[in-house]
């Protein structure tokens, strides 16, 4: 069956699915997007995300392109046409068409694109044995909380981890602090069994999946803090693991070429995974 995607009010086949070169996405990175992980047919977590995507429309002064209802339809319709039962929806909103010109451009519509994708969260192989993760410096802007198209940093600390061997990049921030991974967040367990990630402060995108997991840890009765960690505090962990929409919990079992732990997945870690699979498959928070 062909893909189908939805660019500006039309379903097209995914192949033929294009944007006017003067897409201010295309000229300067002047978009913001969510990825909505997708189970049994029905999003998982909308509420959540849609609430953020609202939030980075609103800090970069966008006008959403419809209203939540509309486009919860487009993301029914998305699902449907493309047959998706396991999988991702991509949602892209720009600035709109308009002369190449920094400034906003008066009367510019917003553009929306969507894709929809299947895939059964993470390599089964990465969450047996987890995986290895690099560090490198975060050479960011300083609004990670915004979840804007502009990943060029994020793209070249990805290529670099995959050009190391390992599967995700881990930044650190000029005081030796970690900030998140290059798609996904950061967490550690300490030596006292306390689960740390960094708060959602203005260094780090504040992921739906870190909500769920923070969520998911209280309930379970864990003990959580949102702070600060160093990579110092990070390498000496007895568990370190990533949380995201495509990464769900993922183990990290080697940093920079040393076993964390014991350098297998630990036990918070698959608790938790089992927990958030379970969430998932409930829908979320609708
Ligand atoms: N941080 C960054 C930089 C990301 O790109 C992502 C994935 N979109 C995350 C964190 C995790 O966010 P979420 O759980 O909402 O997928």
């Amino acid at each position: 069956m062909s893909r189908i995607a939805y660019v500006n009010g039309h379903y097209v086949p995914h192949s033929r699915a294009a944007v006017h070169i003067e897409d201010r996405g295309y000229q300067f990175a002047d978009g913001v997007y969510e990825v909505i992980g997708v189970q049994g047919g029905k999003p998982v977590d909308a509420g959540p995300h849609m609430d953020r995507l609202e939030r980075s429309l609103a800090q970069l002064s966008m006008a959403p392109p419809m209203g939540r209802p509309a486009l919860a339809h487009v993301m029914a319709e998305m699902v449907r046409r493309n047959r998706l039962r396991d999988g991702i929806l991509y949602l892209q909103v720009t600035r709109g068409v308009a002369p190449r010109n920094h400034a906003f451009p008066a009367g510019a519509k917003p553009a929306l694109v969507m894709t929809a994708r299947a895939a059964s969260g993470p390599p089964r192989d990465l969450v047996e044995k987890g995986c290895a993760v690099i560090t490198v410096p975060d050479i960011r802007w300083k609004r990670c909380d915004i979840k804007t198209v502009s990943l060029l940093a994020n793209v070249m600390a990805k290529q670099q981890a995959r050009e190391a061997g390992a599967f995700e990049a881990i930044q650190v921030d000029d005081d030796g602090m970690v900030t998140e991974g290059s798609a996904a967040n950061v967490w550690i367990l300490t030596a006292e069994d306390v689960l740390v990630t960094r708060p959602a402060d203005s260094a780090i995108l504040n992921g739906i999946t870190r909500c769920a997991v923070l969520d998911l840890a209280a309930k379970a009765g864990l003990a959580v803090e949102e702070r600060r960690f160093s990579v110092a505090e990070m390498t000496a962990a007895k568990e370190v693991f990533l949380t995201g929409t495509t990464a769900f919990v993922l183990p990290v079992t080697e940093i920079d070429g040393s076993p964390v732990g014991g350098g297998a997945p630990g036990a918070f870690t698959r608790r938790l995974l089992a927990d958030y699979e379970a969430y998932a498959a409930s829908g979320g928070v609708a």
